[in-house]
């Protein structure tokens, strides 16, 4: 009997696995026919100026609605095209429109700075830096007026490739700001070894400023990204009791649902001439 239900279990495990993996052998494919079928798009975050609460910039954020699968967040389909190599395709894409977005936004006279996140494979990869610096100059676009968004964790490996390309790119007046600061292998040697200018806080420490250790983290790495000249920007603000206490403490900028969730170019325009 205990033998029969051992077997069974393992038969069930066994096809779950099976469904786990055919599962992402399908969205590999899903995610690279996605992109001929014109499935993704990029939502655009505001970074607001805590001091006049004012738009400063935007982040972009990849979105992928399937006319069959529905909305697949990038946390599950970005890992996954970092790892089959489809993040170099994606990535160029991404790229591109956020350029040509940009560009559109300034006829409009919304010139406003914009962020692009940068997985580790791509900023890695040898045709990256000369073909962005090449774009921008192609399209006439203002360095500084562009942003990369990075993560700690492409520090880990070719650190000295990585900062290579980090210093390239600086040199030429894009802004690098380093993602999710504190959840990744953070090395605080990090933040004098590479060329960054703002220091993007997670939300988990945001999530956790009312407890007497959490707000001490959040406080000190304001003030230790400042005094190594960057500026810091809160991530995930979701309520004024956080943008209070983010001004008490002389944060820079923040992000969040509470002054607007990521919208459509569309959205974000209508909202930006409202406010
Ligand atoms: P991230 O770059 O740290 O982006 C912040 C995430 O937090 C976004 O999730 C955003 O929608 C969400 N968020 C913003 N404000 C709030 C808030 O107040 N509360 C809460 N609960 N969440 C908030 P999203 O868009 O799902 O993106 C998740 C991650 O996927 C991003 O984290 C980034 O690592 C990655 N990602 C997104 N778009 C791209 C892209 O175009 N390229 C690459 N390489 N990665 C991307
Ligand atoms: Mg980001
Ligand atoms: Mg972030
Ligand atoms: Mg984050």
């Amino acid at each position: 009997q205990a033998k029969k239900l051992g077997r069974n279990q393992y038969h069930f495990f066994t096809e779950e696995l099976n469904q786990i993996v055919q599962n992402t052998i399908n969205l590999d494919k899903d995610m690279r026919q996605a992109l001929i079928d014109n499935e993704y798009c990029l939502f655009y975050q505001p970074k607001v100026d805590l001091l006049t609460s004012k738009i400063v910039g935007v982040e972009a954020l990849i979105r992928w609605i399937s006319p069959t699968k529905g909305f697949i967040a990038p946390n599950v389909f970005i890992p996954l095209a970092e790892e089959n190599g489809f993040i170099k395709e994606l990535g160029n894409w991404i790229v591109e429109e956020a350029l040509n977005q940009h560009l559109k936004w300034k006829e409009m006279g919304i010139d406003i700075n914009i962020s692009i996140n940068i997985s580790a494979k791509q900023l890695l990869d040898k045709s990256f830096v000369p073909k962005f610096i090449n774009t921008l100059e192609n399209k006439n676009i203002n360095p500084s007026k562009i942003d990369l968004e990075i993560t700690e964790y492409m520090f880990m490996e070719e650190s000295k490739e990585t900062k290579n390309n980090l210093n390239k790119l600086h040199d030429f007046g894009v802004t690098i700001s380093l993602d999710d600061f504190g959840t990744g292998y953070s090395s605080l040697s990090y933040l004098k070894k590479f060329p960054i200018d703002y220091l993007k806080v997670d939300k988990a420490f945001l999530d956790d400023f009312n407890s007497v250790d959490g707000s001490i983290f959040l406080e000190t790495i304001v003030k230790m990204g400042q005094m190594l000249k960057m500026k810091v920007i809160a991530e995930g603000v979701e309520t004024q009791e956080q943008i209070d206490y983010l001004k008490s403490i002389s944060c820079d900028q923040y992000q969040g649902y509470y002054f607007s969730k990521p919208l459509s170019s569309k959205d974000f325009e209508k909202f930006y001439f409202k406010n």
